[in-house]
């Protein structure tokens, strides 16, 4: 996704006020309206032995970067670079080199012998992203950035300024195994996990290009900025590379100089609904936020357009999002791209309303999103009256519901575009 972030409004304070006669209309309308099924268009979806479409858990290509300082925990740094025969007291100095001033430039470590300094560097902070391309929105607050990985695997992060904060889409995987047919990423199906490092190297890279003032749009103040916000709305499933996921988790959130600093509520993790994963979460005891891309209130659809939902149900997705809740204190998100004809109806924003109401209120809120055109659909986004009667229904539901504002559709770099071509 990129998009990362919510738009501060309400879709209906853009003054779309209705004539009560509307109203009357569009139940008429509502009842005429088609049922479109999710289908792949100009694009084959991979089947499985049983002309399911095919979820990939396991990776085709298992090998692994070179470790990296960030692979592992402050504790084990030290021994890491003594391998590389130099005092464990080194690790804090690379760590400060790496997490606050963003740098595995070996000119910058003067405070490291020069002496085989080169080496050392080589050996704990290898080169993990290779910046192949960049594009960026015309007045510059959005980037994304193409990378390719040590192995030739492509991926994509998105940078957004916002008013007071600066969020970073991140990848977690090269590729997705979920195969969810209106996604760009799943089209291509898994490649490989991605290392906790390089996980973390997409924020080290955006922070280093905030500090050069590659970022446009408005600064707030003088003071030096970096990323605030990290959504893993990029490319992968991020609960399915779990232990990465959480060691990348636990460096973003430790604090100066062994880590990034940043805070977990500020982390949002969005997931396709991998139940038991979502239970392990509410256990870590790190308080980041979980998004659940729902995108259907009822099986019958769910199970077409979010293929993991053969394994687990609507229901069982929102019970472990409703127990994170309860083990967190973190309110969750409910995902739901609104699709033209597809899951936009009136009937689906009651039944969504009723379902996250029967497990009670105030843990959890809606951020609806218009659909983003991947290459070759013919699916489109909901109308804007549809997408406003959805809203409304879920407010008057009691729903806290805020639509997504979609950054970076003109670079393909919104929610559900990222194929990370060059
Ligand atoms: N695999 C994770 C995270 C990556 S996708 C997940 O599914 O949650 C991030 C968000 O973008 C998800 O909510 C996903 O459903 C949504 N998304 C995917 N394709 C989209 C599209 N074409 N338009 C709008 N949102 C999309």
């Amino acid at each position: 996704m990129h998009a990362g972030s919510l738009s501060r409004y309400r879709y209906r304070r853009k003054g779309c006020f209705r004539d009560p006669h509307d109203s009357f209309e569009d139940t008429v309308a509502e009842n005429i309206r088609p049922q479109v099924r999710p289908a792949a268009e100009g694009w084959e979806q991979a089947k499985d032995e049983t002309g399911r479409p095919r979820l990939q858990f396991a990776e085709p290509r298992r090998t692994q970067p070179p470790k990296h300082l960030a692979d592992f925990a402050a504790a084990a740094r030290g021994e890491f670079v003594a391998q590389h025969g130099v005092p464990a007291f080194r690790a804090k100095q690379l760590s400060t080199h790496y997490f606050s001033h963003f740098t595995s430039d070996p000119a910058d470590m003067t405070d490291l012998p020069a002496q085989g300094r080169d080496e050392l560097v080589a050996h704990a902070l290898p080169p993990l992203l290779t910046e192949v391309k960049r594009l960026h929105t015309d007045n510059g607050d959005t980037i994304k950035f193409l990378w390719r990985l040590f192995d030739g695997a492509l991926v994509e992060s998105v940078l957004m300024r916002y008013p007071g904060r600066i969020t970073l889409c991140v990848s977690s995987q090269a590729g997705c195994g979920m195969n969810c047919p209106f996604c760009a990423t799943g089209q291509a199906g898994l490649t490989r996990n991605m290392s906790s490092a390089e996980i973390i190297d997409q924020i080290v890279r955006a922070n280093q290009a905030i500090a050069r003032g590659e970022l446009g749009g408005k600064k707030v103040g003088n003071s030096p900025e970096r990323v605030s916000n990290i959504v893993f709305m990029g490319m992968g499933e991020p609960l399915a590379n779990y232990n990465r996921l959480m060691h990348a988790v636990r460096t973003m959130v430790a604090p100066a100089p062994m880590g990034l600093g940043m805070s977990a509520r500020n982390i949002t993790v969005s997931t396709v609904g991998l139940v038991p994963a979502m239970q392990k979460l509410a256990a870590e005891e790190i308080p980041v936020t979980l998004a659940l891309s729902l995108h259907a209130p009822d099986d019958g659809l769910r199970d077409e357009l979010i293929p993991v939902n053969s394994r687990w149900k609507v229901d069982e997705a929102l019970d472990a999002a409703k127990a994170y809740f309860d083990a967190t204190g973190r309110r969750v998100s409910i995902e739901y791209a609104l699709i033209k004809d597809m899951n936009d109806h009136a009937w689906r924003a009651d039944l969504l309303g009723k379902k996250l109401n029967d497990r009670g209120r105030g843990w959890v809120h809606v951020n609806p999103i218009p659909l983003n055109p991947t290459p070759g659909s013919i699916w489109t986004a909901s109308t804007g009256p549809v997408t406003r009667e959805f809203i409304d229904r879920l407010e008057s539901a009691g729903i806290p519901t805020t639509l997504r504002d979609t950054r970076g559709k003109e670079i393909d770099g919104a929610c559900g575009q990222l194929a990370a071509a060059d």
